[in-house]
């Protein structure tokens, strides 16, 4: 299949789960693509007459096709791992306690301002493909192992880097505010005031931020401290989101929900009133399975409080060397759905149209329909249910990306591997 960013096709022969929460499967399903940009899909037999040999058909041989997924919650980038935690944590050491014996975030910070570019680089690329295998096509990347102005740039820049080189739509979100970094050591008030006056208006100067994050936790930073960063980032115009509660619930929500925030994350405890506060601002809830699992959390995120006010949900794979180690966000739905009991069309809307709202891209991505980005992934699948179903089996025969067949897929359309 050629390489042809302006090309008019016609995916067809497929079963078409567009996205969103109340989505059906549609067999017999076909797909009009212009360029980047979808302009038509629905049943094959209501599709519009075109000009003959104008239109490239691709028979997609009866393969499932959905919207390209969406990892919302990653820190992709960072060096070294956190293996030796793993133990402590078996002998019931806690999140505190491991970071006082000198393991936690401020290790990776450590490893992270020693590796070169080019280590973090070729690291985080590895970690990347591997989300590309299971039908990612755009992900949000995270600072936050850097914790001095000189290392965030850098992490922000190999990921808009990495976003270029693997033709994968890349969200950067600044988290200066991931944990005190040892320069300002017991001055958290201090530090927050620099990355609010000084790094955040320099790093969006250089277009490096498309949101700003904050770590809202007991042993992390406040909600007066989020309040203050959130404030910064507001007079910027940069849209902001937040862990919240996951250890304990300080207030978090509260606050980020009053400024609109894209998205609240982890939520383990979460109450009604923030709940209702995320309904009304329109916040999506991220939910983080990997990291409850490693953590053997017992205590879930209010799934059915969720639920009953209406508040969308995203699954991510909170990529990251300390809590969700490994990048699988198929894995990420498995957990979703064996340990939150979310249904199969939360499961997939948790990883597209609720994803995609999650990093403001809903106008962009996240469904197929006319208009937005022709990103799509293609499934060897017999049920929608099969999402959430594996552990360690990939069904994704590979992605379209801007209207364009990614390698592996490109390579079964040609030898014919598909009908
Ligand atoms: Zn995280």
């Amino acid at each position: 299949m050629k390489e042809d960013r302006a090309a008019r096709r016609i995916w067809r022969n497929c079963t078409l789960l567009a996205g969103g929460p109340e989505c059906a499967p549609l067999p017999d399903a076909a797909v009009m693509t212009e360029g980047q940009n979808i302009v038509w899909s629905g049943p094959r037999a209501q599709r519009p007459a075109t000009d003959h040999g104008a239109w490239q058909e691709i028979d997609l041989g009866g393969r499932w096709l959905t919207p390209g997924l969406i990892d919302c919650h990653t820190h992709l980038l960072f060096a070294g791992n956190r293996a030796a935690e793993q133990p402590m944590r078996a002998r019931g050491a806690s999140y505190t306690e491991i970071a006082a014996a000198g393991g936690g975030i401020l290790s990776t910070v450590r490893a992270t301002r020693a590796a070169s570019d080019a280590q973090l680089y070729a690291q985080a690329r590895a970690r990347l493909e591997n989300l590309q295998r299971e039908g990612v096509t755009a992900l949000e990347i995270k600072s936050g192992y850097g914790l001095d102005l000189a290392n965030e740039a850098r992490l922000l820049r190999l990921a808009r880097r990495l976003g270029r080189d693997a033709d994968v739509a890349v969200h950067n979100t600044f988290l200066g505010a991931h944990a005190v970094p040892p320069e300002y050591a017991t001055r958290g008030d201090e530090y927050i005031e620099t990355l609010a006056r000084d790094w955040l208006p320099q790093l969006a100067a250089q277009d490096l931020v498309d949101s700003v994050d904050v770590y809202c936790d007991r042993h992390a930073f406040s909600a007066e401290q989020a309040a203050r960063l959130f404030d910064a980032a507001y007079a910027l115009g940069l849209p902001v989101r937040m862990h919240a509660e996951q250890f304990a619930n300080i207030g978090g929500t509260k606050v980020a929900t009053e400024r609109g925030a894209l998205s609240c994350d982890h939520l383990e405890h979460t109450n009604e009133n923030d709940v209702l506060a995320m309904a009304q601002a329109g916040t999506v809830a991220v939910l983080l399975p990997i990291a409850w699992h490693v953590l053997r959390e017992r205590q879930r995120p209010p799934i059915d409080a969720l639920r009953r006010a209406n508040v969308s949900m995203a699954i991510a794979t909170d990529c990251n060397p300390g809590t969700a180690p490994g990048e699988s966000l198929l894995l990420a739905l498995h957990l979703a759905e064996r340990e939150f009991c979310l249904q199969a069309s939360e499961l997939l809307a948790g990883v597209t149209a609720n994803a995609a709202r999650a990093l403001g891209w809903q106008r962009q991505r996240g469904r197929v329909a006319p208009g937005l980005l022709a990103d799509f992934a293609v499934w060897q699948i017999d049920t929608h249910e099969e999402f959430g179903y594996w552990i360690g089996h990939n069904p994704c025969v590979g992605t379209v990306r801007g209207g364009q067949a990614d390698a592996r897929l490109a390579a079964a359309i040609e030898r014919g591997l598909l009908v």
